[in-house]
């Protein structure tokens, strides 16, 4: 049977479109519009790209964006000064740090500045340890987005042993949390691997939801997975060539797996769907608490 493929650009625009009717709902509301700051430092053509992508789909659903574009000499002092005066600023509701960051920028002290009600991408010790505790404020992005497109995808996760491959704190470890959580579209048994993880295959075999987070292009194969697995790529890789592929070796492992994410157009654009959902979320807190 050829797997399903799991359309995350028309899953994304649904819920976007969805998002944009909250959004005027809430405007005509509080008169108040929901603020995302972002903030890019250097010039890294991928992260600008995927700032104006972020942006754009503000934009489109009717919440206001803005641009702080810092040159990449910009000192730590500089940068957590202008989170200071956007975490201070009562019209910004969501603040984003686009990462990576120049080499001389510590990344935690920068993201550990915004102001948990602000941080919309959900990397806040304060934020992750509600998530971790089954009350999140927020939700983190990524992760959030694989686990729309396993409940849209009506994917039975309840009992389901999930496989997460990759353990850093944007993708691997808050995925496992969410699915690990009591609740709708979790209750899941969960196994995080890792580059340590010994016999990975015998693992990834027994993954009824696979979910691979490495960066590395086309690294889970057909033989590591087993027949009807569901597969959410997470990855983002350009070959040589140019291409752009995810973790997953999508031939081989369509042929096996049940349903499947493409890429790109599989998690990619849930990403941003979540992060325009966090920053009405945002929005709505920070009216409630005035
Ligand atoms: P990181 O590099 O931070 O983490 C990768 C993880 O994979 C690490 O935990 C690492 O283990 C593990 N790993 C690497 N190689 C192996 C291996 N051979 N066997 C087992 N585990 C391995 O990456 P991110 O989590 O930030 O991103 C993962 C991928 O997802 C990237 O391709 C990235 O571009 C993409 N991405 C996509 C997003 C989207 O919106 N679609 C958003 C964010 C990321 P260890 O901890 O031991 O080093």
């Amino acid at each position: 049977m050829a797997a399903e493929i799991i359309d995350g650009k028309a899953i994304a625009a649904r819920l976007r479109a969805r998002i944009g009717e909250e959004t005027a709902a809430f405007v005509r509301e509080t008169g108040i519009t929901p603020h995302l700051a972002a903030v890019l430092v250097g010039d890294d053509p991928a992260s600008a790209v995927y700032v104006r992508n972020k942006q754009r789909a503000c934009e489109q659903a009717g919440l206001k964006s803005t641009l702080h574009r810092l040159d990449a000499t910009t000192s730590q002092s500089e940068l957590l000064s202008l989170v200071d005066r956007l975490n201070a600023d009562p019209d910004v509701h969501g603040i984003l740090v686009q990462l990576p960051l120049p080499e001389h920028i510590d990344e935690t002290t920068v993201l550990d500045a915004v102001t948990p009600l602000k941080d919309v991408d959900c990397f806040h010790p304060e934020n992750v340890g509600l998530l971790s505790q089954g009350r999140p404020r927020f939700q983190p992005c990524t992760p959030a987005g694989c686990q729309y497109l396993l409940a849209e995808t009506g994917v039975q996760t309840e009992g389901s042993h999930v496989v997460v491959l990759g353990r850093s704190e944007i993708v691997g470890k808050p995925m496992a949390l969410l699915m690990v959580q009591k609740g709708k579209a979790a209750n899941a048994t969960v196994t995080i691997c890792h580059s340590r993880t010994r016999n990975l295959q015998a693992i990834t075999r027994q993954a009824d939801i696979l979910i691979a987070a490495l960066g590395r292009p086309e690294f889970v194969t057909g033989e590591m997975v087993k027949e009807g697995v569901v597969v959410i790529d997470v990855g983002i890789n350009r070959t040589e060539e140019g291409k752009l592929v995810g973790d997953v070796e999508f031939t081989s492992v369509a042929a096996k797996a049940s349903a499947i994410t493409p890429v790109p157009g599989g998690v990619g654009p849930m990403t941003i769907a979540m992060l325009l959902q966090n920053t009405l979320a945002a929005a709505r807190l920070q009216t409630s608490a005035q």
